[in-house]
């Protein structure tokens, strides 16, 4: 069980196409006027668009399915049905979209425009007077709409924070975090079970503002999802810039530099992207620090495995809060946002909308002959278009084949005269 109201699943379908029209004319006088069936109208998509107004997906909670609305039928008078209205769901801005089946992603949705068709409406199927030709005045047929699609999809809401806390607990994570930021933006919605990130705007004069994530549960083990540890980390994903908060003062007998190694040690574990960014490492609670040695020795441990931007900070007397804020600035006016990185095999590929049959042969019922079996979505859908009573119809029915390259196939099968084609219900003797 999932622990984050961050995370939604819902079912989406969009609308199918309407049917096209089988209609003729009346007049007066004229006993069978020309062919006046309309096309059918488009069925609605399905569309995830960005509010930036939302924080939560505490809304699918309630609602989870989404069904779009169907084409309308086209009529006589060569009336076309109208097409479905665009079905909009709102999600809040990092919000990654996977495909429940696969598990691939679809979308990231993390800016303030960005809208997603999850689900493609059905195109409307042709009415009959699209049929008419010089030599087929009367087409007895249309065209069926074309089928909605639907899929669960899984919605994953990640925090858009600038900068990452890490640290151990009771290193002073928190306490730099209410002593920098000022706006708070409501984050009440999530329900996390005993902790929270804790999200600040940090504002100093002279910066350009940035979000701020203390993440708490970073812990021993979190990579391999002991404790709350994996979940909290998912969140700091996008950070651009970590802030390494070590308690130097020792007074609770922590090891700021075995601290900095192992957190460092889980972080790799779990994203080694989420590694790489720069650190900024903060040796705080200075103000208890009473052997001015222990920071140089410490700064000079930190320097060598390559971290070259560390501070000395009291979170209590603010000493030394300034210049870490204008470090973080610093760094983070030189990195663009760092959008999710979907791997090639990662990515959903949507699947193409294709009609496919398969044939197979089995002995006729008389001696000698053979009935060749076809079926498939293909099949299926020819023959809700095509009426088999009308020869017209019938005609159009073995162009639709021909051109599909199944008589060829047959043939290269070794159908013979008087052999049977069967498609569903519908069979008939296959004559050179
Ligand atoms: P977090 O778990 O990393 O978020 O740590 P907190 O911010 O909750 O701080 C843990 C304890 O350390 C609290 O009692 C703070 O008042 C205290 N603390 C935080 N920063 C400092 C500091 O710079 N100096 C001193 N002396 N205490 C601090
Ligand atoms: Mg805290």
């Amino acid at each position: 069980m999932s622990m984050f109201i961050d995370t939604a699943k819902i079912f989406v379908r969009s609308g199918e196409g309407g049917h096209g029209a089988i209609s003729f004319r009346r007049e007066k006088y004229v006993p069978l006027g020309g062919p006046d069936g309309g096309d059918g109208g488009r069925g609605a998509d399905v569309v995830l668009k960005v509010d930036p107004s939302m924080t939560t997906l505490l809304d699918f909670k309630y609602k989870k399915k989404f069904i779009a609305e169907k084409g309308v039928n086209g009529s006589g008078s060569k009336c076309y049905g109208k097409d479905g209205e665009t079905l909009y769901i709102k999600v809040p801005m990092g919000t990654i979209v996977r495909d429940v089946e696969t598990n691939k992603v679809m979308a990231d949705l993390s800016h303030p425009e960005d809208e997603y068709v999850v689900c493609r409406g059905g195109k409307g199927g042709k009415g009959n007077c699209k049929f008419c030709t010089p030599t087929r005045q009367a087409p007895n047929f249309a065209e069926p709409g074309m089928p909605s699609e639907e899929r669960w999809i899984s919605l994953e809401l990640k925090l858009l924070a600038d900068v990452g806390l890490l640290g151990f607990p009771n290193v002073g994570k928190s306490t730099l975090l209410s002593v920098v930021s000022k706006a708070r933006p409501k984050i009440a919605n999530y329900h996390f079970t005993t902790l929270k990130p804790n999200l600040g705007v940090v504002a100093v004069p002279g910066i350009q503002p940035f979000v701020m994530a203390d993440i708490p549960g970073i812990i021993e083990g979190a990579a391999e999802g002991v404790g709350l540890g994996i979940d909290f980390l998912r969140h700091i994903e996008r950070t651009r810039v970590l802030i390494h908060v070590v308690d130097i003062s020792g007074v609770e007998g922590r090891n700021a530099i075995e601290d900095f190694i192992k957190i460092n040690e889980e972080l790799k574990k779990y994203n080694v992207k989420l590694w790489d960014r720069p650190q900024i490492v903060v040796a705080n609670k200075a103000d208890m620090l009473f052997e001015e040695e222990v920071y140089e020795n410490f700064k000079k441990e930190i320097n060598k495995m390559g971290y070259d931007k560390v501070f000395k900070m009291s979170a209590a007397t603010y000493e030394g809060v300034e210049d870490v804020i204008k470090a973080a600035a610093e760094i983070l006016s030189n990195i663009p946002v760092t959008d999710l990185e979907i791997s090639e095999d990662e990515r959903f590929i949507p699947e193409e909308r294709r009609f496919t049959y398969d044939i197979h042969v089995e002995a006729g019922e008389e001696e000698g002959t053979n009935v060749y079996i076809i079926e498939g979505t293909f099949v299926d859908r020819i023959l809700t278009a095509v009426n088999v009573n009308d020869p017209d119809s019938l005609k159009y029915f073995h162009k639709v084949l021909k051109n599909k390259g199944i008589f060829d196939e047959l043939r290269e099968m070794g159908i013979q005269d008087g052999d049977f084609v069967r498609l569903n219900d519908f069979e008939f003797e296959y004559l050179l």
